[in-house]
């Protein structure tokens, strides 16, 4: 068994960290998708962090799970929000390379160089975990397609100048497939959708109303809720490491407020329960990175991971939504005011129990691939 990062690893998580923490950490509290860190989303694009997954012939890093998943811890220790958007991107890109061909590869070539943006657009106002019943609908004409639907809670939305948007083809197919949109096309309405945090991930919602797209735009006829789920798996688990860097970040912060600040005489650090609470928090964390880690592990041996993946999803974000909490409490009212920023790293990491997969469903994939599909209490 083998826990260590090779030398280029350790190089890649320093490079990552430094910047985060020089420039990231502390300068992002007022972020959002109208005032957005174009400077520093352009830099961490330099860096690679918009070709993670990405072969090298397509500008990308070609980084095996592991390495990506260093990325995305180290960029979460900073903002949660804007990793949240460069892992939506990814995905998006990843999903367009591997399954489109020439015009859609060179959409993914142009967002992986930072010249243009890309949203994942599956989720809709009645449909998020039940995702495969969609209704959102692409209508085969002559020479394309017309697509009508609308998707919420959209990853990037009011940033982007693509959508990947899954709609059930009708006519002959009746099967979900993905489908490469310009976000300028006619009938297309962006709107931003408030949230309790991730400002700056350009969270919005995409109203499709009978938009006509040329055939062209259908990135495959291969079911694209099969393609999303076989990327979730890895996801879920980059996810988990994004939502623990945050909680790492706020465990060190913690630390060093707790030997700085005195209370009674001595320092907080000297006292027992913040002591413990730091102990047990460091711990948690410490066990829901390995698990993550396994998972990835796992994914880039080729391993079967769904069960680990899902586990991952549930249990890590849980951890990170309860850690940073207690680090909150444990500066105080500084914790609560804006000044160490840690009630902004709160509200961003806890969307992260949500996207990418609900904790109760993520309960039920373990479940299922432990009992078997027959004790599913749904039809599937
Ligand atoms: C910050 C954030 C970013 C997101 N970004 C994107 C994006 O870029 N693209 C995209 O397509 N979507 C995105 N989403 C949407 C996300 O994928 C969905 O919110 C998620 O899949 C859950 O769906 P839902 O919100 O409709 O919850 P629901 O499906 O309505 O579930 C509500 C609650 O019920 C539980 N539940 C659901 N089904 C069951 C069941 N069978 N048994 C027991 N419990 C159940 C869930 O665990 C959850 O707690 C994002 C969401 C968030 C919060």
């Amino acid at each position: 068994m083998e826990f260590g990062l090779t030398e280029t690893q350790q190089m890649i998580q320093s490079q990552i960290r430094d910047y985060v923490l020089e420039n990231v950490v502390g300068e992002n509290l007022d972020w959002d998708d109208v005032d957005f860190p174009h400077d520093v989303y352009d830099d961490l694009i330099d860096m690679g962090v918009l070709g993670l997954h990405l072969p090298e012939e397509a500008g990308g890093e070609g980084f095996e799970p592991v390495t990506a998943g260093l990325v995305y811890e180290e960029l979460g220790r900073g903002d949660v929000g804007l990793t949240m958007l460069a892992l939506s991107e990814n995905l998006a890109t990843k999903i367009v390379w591997e399954h489109g061909d020439g015009h859609h590869r060179e959409v993914a070539e142009r967002v992986c160089a930072g010249e243009e943006h890309i949203c994942f657009a599956l989720t809709e106002p009645d449909q998020g975990s039940d995702a495969r019943n969609l209704d959102t609908t692409a209508e085969p004409t002559d020479d394309g397609f017309v697509l009508s639907g609308e998707k919420t809670a959209i990853t990037g939305a009011t940033l982007a100048d693509w959508g990947l948007i899954l709609a059930r083809e009708t006519g002959g197919a009746d099967d979900i497939r993905g489908y490469l949109i310009d976000l300028d096309s006619d009938g297309i309405d962006i709107q931003p959708y408030a949230g309790l945090g991730c400002e700056v991930s350009g969270w919005g919602q995409i109203f499709i109303d009978d938009v006509e797209i040329p055939a062209e735009a259908r990135i495959s006829e291969e079911n694209a809720f099969k393609m999303a789920m076989r990327t979730f798996d890895k996801s879920r688990a980059w996810i988990a490491l994004y939502a623990l860097g945050a909680a790492q970040q706020s465990l060190d912060e913690t630390a060093t407020y707790l030997t700085d600040r005195e209370a009674m005489g001595n320092p907080l650090a000297s006292y027992q329960g913040p002591q413990f609470e730091h102990a047990e928090w460091q711990t948690r964390v410490d066990a829901a990175r390995l698990k993550a880690y396994q998972t990835l592990w796992k994914a880039g041996e080729g391993e079967p991971h769904t069960k680990d993946a899902a586990m991952t999803k549930w249990y890590a974000p849980e951890v990170a939504v309860d850690t940073v909490r207690s680090c909150l409490v444990l500066h105080g009212h500084y914790g609560y005011s804006d000044d160490f920023g840690i009630g902004k790293r709160l509200q961003d990491v806890l969307g992260q129990q949500i996207a990418d997969g609900a904790p109760h469903v993520q309960k039920l994939i373990v479940a299922r691939e432990t009992f078997g599909r027959e004790y599913l209490s749904y039809d599937r």
